[in-house]
Formats: C-alpha cells, structure tokens, sequence
C-alpha cells in the first residue's frame, strides 16, 4: 500500500494511492478519525490499513490531480537521522575532499537533518545564493518506523519497519564544509525532500535489493543498489537504538551512493531552474526544481 499526506479542499489529510486517484478515508463519516487526518497518528494508532480499502465509497475517491501531495510525514517528530558514508564507493569519492581514508567506516556515521528542512514532492526547493552556492543531491532510501525500541536486535530490526519512502539529503557543501559540522549545511529550508509516498513495508520483501538513482536535467549521476550499504537497514536500527529509544514516526536516511556533484571534475552544483529526480525501485520517484532566488 502507498500511503501519502495530501492537501485536499485546504484540508490535511492521509491518502492511499491508487493509480490516477486517491482514497480519501476521512471523507467518509465511517473513517472521519484522527488516524486519518494524521500520518503520525495512523503509525502510532496501529489502525487497520486494509478497513477504508474494504469499505471503499465512492465519496472517498478523489482524481489525484485535484490534491497536493505533501511529504508523507511533513513534520516529523524529530530530527531525520542520516547515515553518512554508508556506500563504499562514496566513501572512496569523497575521501580525499573530506580528509578520511575512504575505507568503509568502522561504526555507522550519524548526522540528523532538522524537521523544517522536510518538503514533499513536486514542490520547488528555495535557492537563496547569500546562504549557500553549492548545493548537491543526495538519492537516498528513507526509513519509516511503526515500532519504537531500545536495543533492538539486528535479527528483530525489519519488524519495526513500517514503510519506506525516498528522501534527496540536499546538502549545501560550503556551510557543511565550512562549518565543520554536517547540521546547518543539511538543514536548509526545503533540503529534505522526502516522498511522494510511504511504502508499506510488505510491498517490499528485501529492502537490499532496490536499483537507486538520481538524476539531474534526466541526466542519470547516480546509480547503485541498497544492496551496496556498509550497514545494512537492519544493523542501522540495531546501532542506532542501542542506548537511543527509537519511537514510531522516526526517518532514517539510509545513506547515498556514488556520483554526488562535490567531488566532480569540475564540481557540479544545483542551480535554479534544474529539475532534480530521486528514484529508489518500487518506493518511488522524487521530482523537486529548484527556485528562482
Ligand atoms: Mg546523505
């Protein structure tokens, strides 16, 4: 199941993909809930997905065109944890920029991108040039918790899973870079893209198996295979939980693959007016353009 939050009659609500329509639970009096006005409400509730397909009404049923997709959780909780460095070719590319060896890392690197930073699909990222003037994408595979935890095993890991989505971990490389510190350079407003939906994790039986790419103007500058993390999404949540509570709604980025724009030759930046794709294999296509100033 493909779950979104969408904008309808200048309303929030959960939606559930279904070709060129939407189901709009709430809009039926049977499934006018919290639970389905809420993306953190649903994962917390525990509600039974399959009910509003079951009792499908026509009332609920609206042509996609007429919603605007948000990110699936557009105001997370908590900041989006993120794994730097978890593909080996990335490691290698960017060593000599970023002063390390380019061996895989021992432990798992762990940044987090603030809750504002979150923007969903389609919408324009801001470019402001006084701020920042090179800003990189970042494919990723997004994690979605349903069940929270402390010192979950890695053998355990998957159940906790809830869906997945893609996230673009926009990065402005000179604050990041400047600031020694990955925060403030993964923070910019709009520099978590994240969607356009969640992905029940049934739909997707190995979560190490899914082509992931990114693509600039269409032209393709990443291109790998979740089966290529250092640390796999199930040793992420056994490290990331060992003395941190993990609760239902938390994101995890899962770390991005070769072929970001720093390490080019000539370096490649975002520029406004590019449209840039992120697309992980049967979690779906992440499109953004990049503002005017
Ligand atoms: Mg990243």
């Amino acid at each position: 199941m493909k779950l979104g939050t969408c904008l309808y009659n200048h309303q929030t609500y959960v939606c559930i993909a279904e070709g060129e329509y939407v189901l709009i639970p709430a809009l039926d009096a049977a499934f006018d809930q919290p639970q389905w006005r809420d993306m953190l409400t649903l994962l917390d509730s525990g509600t039974d997905l399959q009910a509003p397909l079951q009792a499908a009404s026509a009332v609920m049923r609206v042509p996609l065109k007429e919603i605007t997709l948000l990110a699936p959780i557009p105001r997370p909780r908590k900041n989006v944890m993120c794994l730097g460095l978890n593909y080996l070719e990335h490691a290698q590319e960017t060593a000599s920029q970023v002063g390390r060896t380019g061996k895989a890392p021992q432990y798992p690197i762990v940044f987090t991108k603030c809750p504002t930073s979150v923007t969903g699909h389609n919408v324009d990222i801001p470019f402001d040039p006084d701020t920042c003037s090179q800003l990189d994408w970042e494919a990723e595979l997004g994690v979605v918790l349903g069940k929270g935890g402390k010192k979950i095993s890695r053998e355990n890991a998957l159940a906790h899973v809830f869906g997945y989505t893609v996230i673009n971990d926009l990065s402005a490389r000179d604050i990041q870079l400047n600031h020694k510190q990955y925060f403030l350079g993964k923070s910019l407003d709009g520099g978590c893209p994240m969607g356009p939906w969640l992905v029940t994790a049934d739909e997707i039986p190995d979560p190490q198996a899914l082509d992931i790419a990114c693509r600039v103007n269409g032209i393709g500058k990443q291109a790998s295979n979740t089966r290529h993390m250092i640390f796999d999404i199930a040793s992420i949540i056994e490290w990331l939980s060992r003395g941190m509570t993990l609760e239902a709604g938390d994101v995890i980025a899962t770390g991005t693959p070769s072929g970001v724009g720093f390490v080019r030759e000539p370096p490649e930046y975002l520029q406004p007016g590019d449209v840039v794709e992120c697309e992980v294999a049967g979690v779906g296509l992440l499109r953004n353009r990049i503002a005017q100033p």
